[in-house]
């Protein structure tokens, strides 16, 4: 089970992720959340005082919280406050690497902060033809340029709606150009193998040394390939695409799974998952887990995978895993490089073995 503190742990591993220092945690029990402050008023003081004491810039707060909520709390603790959907979001927007990955993260974060716009009106000076009691003149300067009676709010919203409608089209476009690709590779029969994981267990570190150490040479028809895509051989001269994904988090807002499934799409696509795993950290499997109710909501599930058991550097008995826990398993080292020619043997022959039952559908 996941427990409050194991939350919060993600919450300051994501934090660092993202590039803050944490100076503390606290936590509050309450049966129901204060609609106003969300801990309470007694909490959000004491919050106060160790915000000063400490000197931090932000406070970041382990669940989503509204717009007004949001707005209390920044006045209350006199630091900029955010939650763990515009961390996250925050994260994907530095993580993001695909022209698609990056337009479905400015999306996300527009449709966040669109009904955040709400109640800050007060802090809009009402312009145009907004003052009605105005004389013609003291408005005269302003004609054609403003709407009547639009506040500075409104003209936010509707920039904010059509740069929204904007993307929706962007992303289709960019969709339907991968979809072509998708078409190029089955027409090839050249295997996608996806790496998903949880955030943080090394994925991204996996997959460059797995292409570093069977990459083939660039080639011109994956030129068009999206940077997270990679061209490689395996053992027994199997060519395969291998392609790297966002990381996957416990409590990831399903708002930003239904923004992010463009982004997994390699995932649905995929001919085989390779799931990378920090086996030297204490909730591995529960982070598994996760990892595997996601692939499940995404209906990938049932594709054939192994397993990289990665960090073994950080064990004391790297011998002692038991490697029967996770299909097909193969402990490595990411970061020292070790177990690799292992890990590619047993993606080769899981791939072979797989690509039996397939039929390539032309
Ligand atoms: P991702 O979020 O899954 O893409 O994870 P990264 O590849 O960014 O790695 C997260 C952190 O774990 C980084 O600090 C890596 O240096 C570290 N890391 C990755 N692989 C290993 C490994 O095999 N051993 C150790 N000790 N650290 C690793």
């Amino acid at each position: 089970m996941w427990g409050v503190e194991d939350s919060l742990n993600e919450l300051a591993t994501l934090a660092r992720t993202a590039g803050a220092q944490v100076m503390g945690t606290l936590i509050q029990r309450l049966p129901h959340p204060d609609p106003l402050t969300y801990v309470g008023k007694g909490k959000a003081q004491e919050l106060r005082d160790q915000v000063q004491q400490l000197n931090c810039s932000l406070a970041i707060f382990d669940h989503e919280l509204s717009p007004n909520q949001q707005r209390a709390l920044e006045k209350l603790l006199n630091v900029r406050v955010v939650d763990r959907t515009a961390l996250i979001l925050d994260i994907f927007a530095q993580h993001a690497r695909t022209r698609e990955g990056r337009l479905q993260v400015e999306l996300a974060q527009l449709e966040y902060r669109l009904p955040r716009l709400a109640g800050r009106e007060v802090e809009y000076t009402r312009q145009g033809g907004g003052s009605r009691g105005a004389g013609a003149g003291s408005a005269g300067g302003a004609i054609g340029v403003r709407g009547p009676g639009e506040t500075r709010l409104e003209i936010d919203r509707r920039r904010i709606r059509s740069r929204i409608a904007e993307l929706k089209d962007e992303i289709e476009e960019v969709r339907s150009q991968r979809a072509l690709h998708r078409q190029q590779r089955i027409a090839q029969a050249i295997p996608v193998v996806a790496v998903v994981g949880y955030t943080n267990a090394g994925k991204s570190t996996l997959f460059n040394a797995l292409t570093e150490a069977g990459v083939l040479a660039e080639n011109k028809l994956f030129a068009t390939l999206d940077p997270i895509t990679r061209h490689i051989v395996l053992p027994g001269n199997q060519e395969a695409l291998i392609t790297d994904t966002v990381g996957f988090i416990q409590k990831l807002p399903t708002r930003l799974i239904a923004a992010f499934r463009a982004t997994l799409e390699e995932v649905i696509e995929a001919d085989l998952l390779l799931q990378v795993v920090d086996i030297s950290h204490e909730n591995a499997i529960e982070q598994s887990e996760t990892v595997n109710e996601v692939l499940e909501e995404l209906d990938a599930h049932d594709k054939p995978e192994v397993t990289a058991l990665n960090k073994i550097d950080l064990l004391d008995d790297p011998a002692g895993i038991d490697i029967s826990l996770y299909p097909n398993a193969v402990p490595v080292s990411a970061l020292r490089q070790e177990g690799l020619d292992a890990l590619l043997q047993k993606l080769a022959e899981v791939l072979a073995s797989s690509m039996d039952h397939v039929q390539v559908v032309i």
